[in-house]
């Protein structure tokens, strides 16, 4: 048997050094065994440098920038580029967002080919995601807004987001829903649990999440107690991946 393990990286997998340390480790002796991907709302640079930072495993797969990029070792996968820039229009979306008041634009590293993003400089506005959404719809333009973080908000097209891209991976690959272990921790995740795929939430998930887990979730979904990578593992442990590896 073998597994597909994608994990979200901030909060997620990083964010307390010894639980990572003992996935790294479980990590190592099943490595044959398993497809690594990590998923993550980070541009692929900055994705690159944080595992520098934190000593994480090299992975087989990298989704970034809210899954609207996959690479494969160092080069993006030109078949979801293709199927991303059908219908989208960065330019109009942009300018479309930028008449939102509650929007404040995030610095250049932060923009995407696939993704344009901004702030929510108070959360008290979040209802104007929703009026921005209708907007789009409205104009015909195919994008999804994504907000993450209690702060981020993403526009990114209407195919693009992490747990498509997930699944994308997942049949090019050949792996059943049930060999896959999504991971997260915010709203930027929720798109994962919108699939087929097995699910942890680790237990330092944000209200974002977990009020979606609590009016949407499945039984295929895991809520951890344990947080971080401990979460990650509880998961492993839930859906019986640590038994069979
Ligand atoms: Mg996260």
């Amino acid at each position: 048997m073998s597994l597909l393990l994608v994990t979200d990286l901030d909060n997620t997998l990083v964010g307390d050094d010894d639980g990572t340390a003992k996935l790294n480790q479980w990590l190592s002796d099943a490595r044959e065994q398993v497809y690594l991907a990590y998923s993550t709302g980070r541009s692929y640079d900055s994705a690159r440098h944080l595992m520098a930072e934190r000593s994480l495993l090299e992975p087989d797969y990298w989704i970034t920038a809210v899954g609207t990029e996959i690479y494969t070792q160092k080069s993006l996968d030109p078949t979801w580029a293709k199927q991303l820039s059908t219908d989208w229009d960065r330019k109009a979306v942009a300018s479309m967002a930028e008449g939102f008041k509650a929007l404040e634009r995030q610095p250049e590293p932060d923009q995407g080919r696939w993704k344009v993003s901004f702030y929510l400089e108070n959360l008290a506005e979040a209802p104007a995601l929703e009026d921005l959404q209708a907007q789009l719809n409205t104009a015909g333009l195919s994008a999804q807004v994504i907000f993450s973080g209690s702060r981020d908000v993403d526009i990114v097209p209407a195919a693009g987001n992490k747990g498509n891209a997930t699944t994308y991976l997942r049949e090019h690959l050949s792996i059943k829903p049930e060999e896959t272990l999504v991971c997260g921790d915010s709203g930027n995740d929720i798109s994962l649990y919108q699939q087929q795929e097995r699910g942890v939430i680790v237990g330092n998930a944000l209200p974002e999440l977990l009020s979606w887990y609590e009016q949407q979730g499945q039984p295929h979904h895991y809520l951890a107690r344990a947080t971080y990578a401990w979460g990650i593992l509880e998961g492993l442990a839930y859906f019986q991946f640590l038994r069979h590896l």
